[in-house]
């Protein structure tokens, strides 16, 4: 599908479920980055707009919105499906009309997926992985070409409602997650209509510097640290095979008090070496262990990540392995074809 392109048929109806609609809740997948949070929000502020005073519109994360993102338009109203939980079966028992934004799959929204998948209403499916669940949404706008969800919202929500409730608010959220996910403009940009995206969202006076500037430098001292580390002591590299991977136990995550979302971009790192193709993330968390893949155009991480269990996006992808961390370790390496080469540790104390 041409990223501004949709069946005027699904639009129409996609806009009657919206008007219809008394209790309507939004859902991104856990661990939220700037598309899904963004994507949620935008959609929100909009859906406000829309729908009726008696409709209630509620953004749902199924581990709430992380703290980096706390600063975007809206996000003092996201519900955290893990720690609302009550309110989150009482709202999922009213709602009429469930959007997911940003996912393929219920199962991307971890322990609240059994519940999304059992309530009988309608859903829609705003995305951009591969591999929609099609049997698991009533109508699906899904585009893996499209540089984001937030994206595929600029242009659906043009669809639908023509530039009536856009708005610097909507616009900020929006041009938020199409920088995340294309690393600042510099990968999963190559059609035309990213930038045209991007350009009509910074009419509506926002910052793109300043949105820049919330979104990357927002290191605490610990974790530059942590990086520090992680680039020195724990890094595998596989030069034949121009492969790079880092790994961090509970205990090395411990040690500089950081979480998952300190390690947002950090798989990136590997790829900045010249020589490397593919770079791996693996942290361990408690029973299981979350991989994040990265590759320079013309890999395809994507499939190396479903062998895992996982998915995501060609040169972007990730699974989450219920294992430990050494056996995922394995499982990775042989996903990849390195379990029988012995990679160069990084050392820097000798
Ligand atoms: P990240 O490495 O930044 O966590 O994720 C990169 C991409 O892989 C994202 O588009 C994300 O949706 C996808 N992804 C990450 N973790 C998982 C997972 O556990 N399962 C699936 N299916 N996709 C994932
Ligand atoms: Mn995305």
């Amino acid at each position: 599908m041409y990223a501004k392109a949709f069946d005027i048929q699904k639009v129409a109806m996609c806009r009657q479920w919206m008007a219809e609609g008394q209790n309507i809740l939004l859902v991104a997948h856990t661990n939220a980055d700037g598309d899904a949070c963004g994507s949620l929000l935008g959609l929100t502020l909009m859906l406000d707009q829309a729908t009726g005073a008696d409709c209630h519109v509620t953004p749902v994360l199924p581990n709430g919105c992380p703290k980096n993102f706390s600063w975007l338009p809206g996000a003092g109203r996201i519900l955290s499906g893990e720690t609302d939980r009550d309110l989150w079966r009482t709202l999922l028992d009213k709602a009429d009309l469930v959007i997911c934004l940003d996912l393929n799959a219920a199962s991307r929204t971890d322990m609240l997926a059994g519940e999304l998948r059992d309530r009988r209403c309608r859903k829609v499916l705003i995305d951009h992985h591969h591999n929609p669940a099609t049997d698991e949404f009533d109508l699906i706008f899904s585009d893996p070409q499209i540089s984001s969800t937030c994206e595929l919202v600029v242009w659906l929500s043009e669809k639908l409602w023509g530039d009536r409730y856009m708005n610097r608010d909507v616009a900020t959220c929006l041009y938020t997650g199409l920088n995340t996910d294309t690393g600042g403009f510099a990968f999963s940009c190559e059609q035309p209509s990213c930038f045209e995206a991007a350009a009509k969202l910074v009419r509506y006076d926002i910052q793109p510097s300043e949105i820049n500037n919330r979104i990357v430098n927002t290191f605490s001292v610990n974790r530059m640290m942590f990086y520090g580390f992680a680039l020195s002591e724990r890094m595998r590299i596989y030069p034949d095979q121009k492969v790079a991977l880092m790994v961090f136990s509970l205990e090395d995550q411990k040690r500089f008090g950081v979480g998952g979302e300190d390690m947002e971009g950090l798989v990136n790192y590997t790829l900045m070496m010249k020589e490397m193709m593919i770079g791996a993330l693996l942290r361990e968390e408690k029973g299981r262990t979350k991989v994040s893949l990265r590759s320079k155009r013309g890999i395809d991480v994507n499939r190396i990540a479903i062998t895992l269990g996982g998915g995501g996006h060609t040169q972007a992808a990730g699974a989450t392995c219920m294992m430990p961390l050494d056996e995922t370790l394995r499982a990775v390496e042989k996903a990849l074809g390195i379990d029988h080469v012995k990679p160069i540790e990084l050392h820097c104390k000798q």
